[in-house]
């Protein structure tokens, strides 16, 4: 008997006949002689309204009661899953990330898991039933309800899939498997057969929303083989393995779009050894993760720094950096929410030149300005102006001939 590990998006279970379809899958599944954990995101845009409610009340919500808010989206889904499950004639019981022991650390809204005790889901499979999750959560050593961040269902199902040993871990989503490109905003992308954990790191962590980045660094980390199928069509989806010769052979597999990262730039800040060390200390303190950094000097005794952080951090960003804009002497900070970062991800690159200047080559034939740039081995990535996002995507995904 194997242990799958599966795991359905919101859109997947949007609605009561979504959610029947799912059972019968799952039930299906565990007919074929399988042992099933189901991990569930909440329906549709159930998140999104909670977030909106909050946002009602206040931009800076206490990222506590954040979490003990969108917790809740999940518990509908699965326990609504476990009851079709039910109607299907199968034993089925769902849980809390906290009630089957997802323990993380104490950063609400961003909180990392430390451990999963599986006790509990083991004693419930052995006795027949089909476990079902909430995602995207878990509780503090001291009993805090935490959320993994935005998307963070799929880093439950993946490391469920470590912890319980299963044989495989699958995404089932809204689109056929991963694809060069989103293919909503490029519809001529093609579905990749294969990607390595490297590419689909980078990809996710550069806006490619189909895998949540966190659960790829697991996945990558413990070796889980992960595959990324449609809900609904039947096909071989993608899988997520190790990097194998055939992939560096290809230069370029995916263009990803991020535009949900606001630009803070700090005017004339003093021209000095340990001025940045001090800004960016701050905003560590203040626990953000900053992406781009760029320094421009622009008269001898000041810089502009300019550096991007999810717009979900944009307010608290900038308490934290007006203070320290003060501290240190720098004239005033702005901020522009009209920004999209477009990344080239390859593990190609490495052994390939010339991606960048076709990158650029690409931006300036369609008259896109680049307002930043930044690379590892395996990316390259430049901000744009919001509103050319997408066609920055289209443009380089066809310069890179990455389409059908
Ligand atoms: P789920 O609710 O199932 O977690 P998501 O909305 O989080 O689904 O992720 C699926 C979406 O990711 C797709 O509908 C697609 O628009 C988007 N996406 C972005 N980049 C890619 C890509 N490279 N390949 C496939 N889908 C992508
Ligand atoms: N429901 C959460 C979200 O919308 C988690 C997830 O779907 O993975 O971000
Ligand atoms: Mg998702």
């Amino acid at each position: 008997m194997s242990l799958i590990v599966q795991k359905y998006g919101g859109s997947s279970v949007g609605n009561v006949t979504r959610i029947k379809r799912v059972a019968k899958k799952i039930v299906a599944k565990k007919r074929e002689g399988n042992q099933l954990v189901v991990v569930v995101s909440a329906m549709a845009d159930t998140t999104d309204d909670l977030v909106s409610l909050a946002e009602e009340i206040t931009q800076r919500p206490s990222e506590r009661e954040l979490d003990m808010l969108l917790a809740t989206g999940e518990q509908v889904s699965v326990s609504l899953l476990a009851m079709a499950i039910h109607q299907e004639g199968e034993k089925a019981v769902s849980f809390t990330g906290p009630q089957v022991g997802i323990i993380t650390d104490p950063f609400h809204t961003k909180a990392r898991i430390l451990d999963i005790n599986t006790d509990r889901i083991r004693e419930v499979l052995r006795r027949g039933n089909i476990v079902i999750v909430a995602g995207f959560q878990g509780k503090t050593e001291g009993g805090e309800i935490t959320t993994f961040g935005r998307g963070g269902s799929d880093l439950t199902a993946v490391a469920l899939a470590k912890a319980l040993q299963a044989k495989v871990c699958e995404i089932y989503t809204d689109v056929d498997g991963i694809y060069t490109a989103d293919p909503r905003i490029c519809p001529s992308a093609r579905k990749l057969d294969q990607v390595s954990y490297d590419e689909i790191l980078e990809l996710a962590s550069m806006g490619a929303q189909v895998m949540h980045s966190r659960s790829i660094e697991v996945g990558k980390k413990f070796n889980v083989p992960i595959v990324v199928k449609h809900s609904v069509r039947n096909g071989k989806g993608t899988l997520i393995t190790k990097e194998n010769r055939k992939m560096e052979e290809v230069v370029v597999s995916g263009v990803a779009l991020n535009q949900n990262e606001a630009k803070v730039t700090i005017f004339k800040v003093p021209d000095k050894p340990g001025v940045a060390a001090k800004i960016f200390k701050r905003i560590a303190d203040a626990h953000i993760n900053v992406d781009m950094i760029i320094q421009n000097k622009t008269e001898t005794k000041s810089t502009d720094i300019s550096f991007t952080v999810a717009k979900s951090a944009l307010h608290r960003s900038l308490d934290v950096v007006r203070k320290a804009a003060r501290e240190v002497g720098a004239q005033h900070v702005s901020c522009d929410q009209n920004i999209a970062k477009v990344s080239v991800v390859g593990v190609g690159m490495r052994s390939h030149s010339g991606v960048a200047s076709k990158m650029f080559g690409a931006l300036a034939k369609n008259r896109i300005n680049i307002e930043m740039i930044s690379t590892s081995e395996i990316k390259i990535s430049c901000v744009v102006g919001g509103n050319r996002g997408k066609a920055a995507v289209r443009a380089i995904h066809k310069e890179f001939g990455l389409g059908k």
